[in-house]
């Protein structure tokens, strides 16, 4: 069994140009999976975008969100995983099509990788990868190389059976003059995380994985920080949405169907709202 869950841990590599971070996913991602139905693939999928989707917040500098979509013209129209830099996940799949395989591409056939960066303060970031790759770490590591021009190194796995996930990530920390030696320290940190494996991510806590990986390098462990998954919905964001549709509107819904109600995408909690409940809305003072 695992004993520390739901885990995000960044780390630092003293006299070897690398940092890294570890991430251990298991009640957040049954929440994120729970009322959904979705086929195994589709599970597997959102625990590997999950797991990516907590690495890539680690790497915010700032208060914001970064959300991880995958959009295609496969069965699966897209994937998506919301993050914030307090590790607060959710995330949703949508299926239109029968699934036949289960590679990235037999679920999403073409498919794009959208990553938008949502600082609390100043303007968003977008940026967008074919998925060309097997995997969609490897599509990760492209986004990478792209975007930032730093060498990246990304391991994503899950577990469709237990419900876990969890992923790892390797950066170069460019501050070395020496850059030969800074690849090469790179490659070796890579090689040992390279030797991880799915059962221990899953069932060993974050310093037993660590040690095992690295025992002989000089590792820095920073707080670690807990995931949890947080819808955000909320009788007051279904309102607003509602006051949206216009008096008009809500007038004729209520005639038709005496209430309105609204199902949160990510959660599928149910909120009703009846003539009483929108009354507000309709005669404000
Ligand atoms: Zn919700």
């Amino acid at each position: 069994m695992s004993t520390n869950t739901d885990v995000l841990n960044r780390y630092l590599f003293d006299n070897t140009h690398a940092r890294g971070e570890l991430v251990q996913l298991d009640k957040s991602f049954k929440e994120i999976i729970t009322n959904h139905d979705y086929p195994a693939a589709v599970t597997d999928l959102l625990g590997q975008l999950m797991a990516a989707t907590c690495l890539l917040t680690a790497t915010l500098k700032f208060e914001g969100e970064i959300s991880v979509q995958i959009q295609g013209n496969g069965p699966v129209k897209y994937a998506v995983i919301n993050g914030d830099n307090l590790q607060q996940m959710r995330g949703i799949a949508s299926i239109e099509g029968e699934i036949k395989g289960t590679s990235l591409q037999d679920l999403m056939g073409k498919a794009n990788m959208v990553i938008t960066i949502i600082p609390k303060q100043g303007e968003r970031y977008q940026g967008v990868v074919a998925v060309e790759g097997e995997t969609l770490a490897e599509c990760l590591e492209h986004y990478f190389a792209t975007s930032e021009q730093l060498a990246t190194k990304i391991w994503l796995f899950a577990d469709t059976t237990t419900i876990q996930a969890a992923g790892c990530l390797l950066q170069v920390v460019p501050d070395s003059e020496d850059k030969e030696q800074q690849m090469s320290d790179f490659e070796h940190i890579s090689q040992l995380t390279a030797t991880i494996k799915p059962d221990e991510l899953f069932n060993l806590d974050a310093n037993e994985v660590l040690y095992r990986l690295y025992n002989q390098e000089q590792v820095r462990l920073f707080e670690p920080q807990v995931v949890s998954f947080v819808c955000g919905c909320s009788e007051d964001k279904c309102l607003a949405a509602i006051a949206n549709m216009g008096k008009e509107a809500i007038i004729e819904h209520l005639n038709e169907h005496q209430q309105i109600n609204i199902t949160c995408d990510f959660c599928k909690t149910n909120y009703h709202f009846d003539q009483e409940k929108l009354n507000p809305l309709l005669n404000p003072n």
